[in-house]
């Protein structure tokens, strides 16, 4: 299918969150819009988003929550190591009450309003996740009001041109056929690069083998290279989105393993993990930061976890003690958990173990034994003694491996997008090598850097789609401006 116009005010590259939000508010501005989208459908990795941060949004307020916008911004772009830009996150912290407000305004409802882990009340539960937002919700309104979205069409080539305005060839996926727009300006919201391998490799320090994208599988860092191609200054490349422990089943969508209570068992308690050595390495309880948990199950080569049938029995009763946003909430009862595993067994997953020994455990997790025994047996003393001599971890989650029989979870490490790569203004302006913006081009959510350092910071849930809406709309906004 091809485009109805060949020139556009906006040309929109990227339907997620950041893409939709920004190609709504250009239509509400009065902007002709062509919002493209190289996938079959609309969406993006935002579709399976659970909410956004806001602070002193309508429902927080009416729930008493107060937060300060000066504490949140010392606390990110500290977090952050001063590599996120205290201006973009100022902006954005002042008008996140506002971004709600739009998206409750335009029809989107919200179910509530809760933290994550250890974090702050900053998440938005929307209903229906990002897919009911962005197909319920925000596209309808952008079509009706006179956008135009094209699906299976791939953004391909930017070329600036001699009288400002920004030439898209495009790729209609049907046909192959390459064409041309005109654009007097472009916001790329293209998602990223974290199902690109090639990039992964080249721009960020992870080891690509024992990353597990769960993500669209269409952030393949376009945006980003069609903006470097024409100049734009590479900057802040070299982070994913990273969430702790996540099983590997080569046999499915990764994007399975979500509302898994297994995975979420094995990947995101503050229970036992051990690394290639048999050995404990870390305070388990990072875990209430998965993001942190990445970083960490990234120091060891390998990393298991291991639970016995006291603890997964414990939680099936009790609940677990860390859930995975609201795929597998937090305090759960892990009803599901045996029949997950044993069917685990049954498939003879590669990513589990079981035995009734831990020695027999250790050799078939090939672990040295001695050292998996000593490891456990000081672990149970430490459980005895309420008192973690090694990681200092809180006694509640000193929970003894001691009742068999005995599973082991080989882990991976899950990423959800990567978040960076060029260089904007607060006004999402895209910057070049000599400092410069690039006129009529503009850059938003997860392809916009500034937000974060190396880690993402889920202590404050919500700002990586929080700000995809609000960096759309404000680049919708400074384009208003910049076309006037
Ligand atoms: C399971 C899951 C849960 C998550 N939950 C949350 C959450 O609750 N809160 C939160 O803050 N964050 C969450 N995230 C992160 C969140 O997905 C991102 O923050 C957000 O979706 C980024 O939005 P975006 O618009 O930048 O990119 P996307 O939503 O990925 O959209 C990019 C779009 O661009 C399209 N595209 C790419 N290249 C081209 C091209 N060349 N031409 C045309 N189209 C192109 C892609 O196909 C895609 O549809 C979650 C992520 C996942 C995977």
């Amino acid at each position: 299918m091809r485009s109805k116009q060949d020139s556009y005010d906006v040309v929109v590259i990227g339907s997620g969150a950041a893409g939709i939000a920004a190609g709504l508010t250009a239509v509400q501005n009065g902007r002709s819009v062509l919002l493209l989208e190289k996938g079959k459908t609309t969406g993006g990795s935002s579709n399976y988003t659970e909410g956004l941060f806001a602070i002193n949004s309508y429902l927080q307020k009416a729930k008493g929550i107060h937060i300060k916008a000066t504490d949140v911004l010392s606390e990110e772009v500290n977090y952050s190591k001063y590599k996120a830009d205290s201006r973009i996150w100022r902006n954005y912290i002042n008008s996140s009450a506002e971004n709600v407000q739009w998206l409750h305004d335009q029809g989107v409802e919200f179910e509530g309003v809760q933290a994550m882990g250890a974090g702050e009340a900053t998440w938005h539960i929307y209903k229906g996740m990002g897919h009911g937002v962005i197909h319920d919700v925000l596209q309808p309104k952008f079509v009706e009001q006179g956008g135009e979205v094209l699906t299976l069409t791939r953004a391909i080539k930017l070329t600036r041109q001699a009288d400002g305005r920004l030439r898209v060839t495009l790729r209609d996926h049907q046909s192959g056929d390459k064409y041309d727009v005109l654009a007097r300006a472009v916001v790329l919201a293209s998602g990223g690069y974290l199902n690109n391998s090639k990039m992964i490799i080249e721009e960020t320090d992870y080891d690509e083998s024992r990353l597990v994208p769960v993500s669209s599988g269409k952030g393949t860092g376009d945006g980003l290279r069609m903006a470097w191609n024409i100049g734009a200054q590479k900057y802040g490349t070299g982070m994913a989105m990273l969430f702790g422990g996540y099983l590997r089943d080569e046999n499915e969508p990764s994007y399975k393993m979500m509302a898994s209570q297994m995975n979420t068992a094995a990947g995101q308690q503050p229970l036992l993990w051990v690394n290639q050595d048999g050995e404990r390495f870390v305070n388990e309880e990072v875990v209430y930061n998965f993001s942190l948990a990445g970083n960490a199950l990234y120091t060891q080569s390998q990393v298991f976890s291991i639970l016995d049938q006291g603890v997964i029995d414990k939680m099936a009763v009790d609940g677990n003690f860390m859930g995975l946003g609201i795929y597998v909430k937090r305090g759960q009862k892990m009803d599901q958990l045996q029949a997950e595993i044993d069917q685990a067994l049954a498939d003879k997953k590669s990513f589990i173990y079981k035995a009734d020994t831990i020695e027999e455990l250790a050799e078939q997790m090939n672990l040295p034994v001695e050292k998996l025994v000593a490891t456990i047996q000081r672990y149970n003393q430490f459980a005895d003694q309420g008192n973690d001599g090694d990681f200092g971890k809180d006694p509640q989650y000193l929970q003894k491996v001691a009742q068999g029989p005995f599973y082991g979870f080989h882990l991976n490490v899950g990423a959800f997008c990567t978040m960076g790569g060029l260089k904007v203004t607060p006004a999402n302006e895209v910057i070049d090598n000599k400092a410069h913006v690039i006129p009529g081009l503009y850059a938003a959510g997860n392809d916009a850097s500034g937000l974060v350092g190396d880690t993402y910071g889920p202590n404050m849930p919500g700002t990586c789609v929080g700000y995809a809406f609000y960096s759309g709309r404000n680049a919708a906004h400074h384009i208003d401006e910049y076309l006037k």
